[in-house]
């Protein structure tokens, strides 16, 4: 769950970014998030993992108030968000089943748990035969699918995915959408940045347009591939 009441945003230059923003996205939703470049959807993304803290108003994600989240809380809250960039950070000497399982390295998780968590998602992302491989030897868009496994491996409630098929082949694109659908079929939350009106058009759902700082739109719409 994310809920933004009233939420403005003033960088210390005293850049406005985001001005009083009402948003409420239920668990199990999946939403689009659009807008011009400047619009403030990156300043909405790092308001909700709590890398910025909100000027005013209130954001509550996942169960944490995050005005009174204290900063040793903060690990708890990002665990519980999985998040996909548009550059797909992967750690380029590490195949690609050690991106993913370093997640849950990191976290301490037992052995046992790895070793089959790892490939179960390796798998969900349809590279169960690229797990060897390493990132350099991958396509764009199975680099993405690879992020994405990794961004899954903990189980996370949220997914955010930040202009994920930005550096991906178009057609490639839509099957990244996809993925992330079944993801969301699966009962996890979805926020996707993207520029990609096609996309938005053919799949639809909700949308959520921010124009300069401002929620200027958030609304279900039908998708082509209903049609
Ligand atoms: P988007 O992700 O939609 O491109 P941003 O959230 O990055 O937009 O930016 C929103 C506004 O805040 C823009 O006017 C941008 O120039 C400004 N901005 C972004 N980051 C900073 C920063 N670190 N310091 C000052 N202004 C910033």
């Amino acid at each position: 769950m994310v809920e933004f009441k009233n939420v403005s945003y003033t960088y210390p230059n005293g850049q406005h970014a985001l001005s009083k923003a009402n948003l409420d996205i239920s668990d199990g939703e999946f939403a689009f998030v659009v807008g011009a470049s400047g619009a403030g959807k990156s300043t909405l993304i790092k308001l909700i993992l709590r890398e910025l803290t909100a000027t005013q108003g209130e954001i509550h994600v996942n169960g944490f108030d995050l005005n009174k989240l204290k900063p040793r809380k903060v690990p708890e809250l990002r665990r519980t968000i999985g998040v996909v960039f548009q550059d797909f950070r992967l750690i380029p000497n590490l195949t690609v089943y050690d991106n993913v399982a370093f997640a849950l390295r990191a976290i301490d998780a037992p052995t046992k748990y790895i070793r089959s968590r790892v490939p179960y998602v390796i798998s969900l992302v349809g590279l169960a035969q690229k797990a060897k491989s390493y990132p350099n030897d991958l396509s764009g868009g199975e680099q993405q699918r690879v992020a994405l496994a990794r961004a899954l491996v903990n189980d996370p409630q949220l997914i955010i995915a930040d202009e994920p098929t930005g550096n991906v082949d178009p057609a490639r694109s839509f099957e990244i959408v996809d993925l992330l659908k079944g993801i969301n079929a699966c009962g996890t939350t979805v926020l996707m940045v993207t520029h990609q009106h096609d996309l938005v058009r053919y799949f639809g759902g909700r949308i959520i347009n921010i124009n300069t700082g401002e929620i200027v739109f958030d609304e279900v719409i039908g998708g082509a591939d209903e049609a």
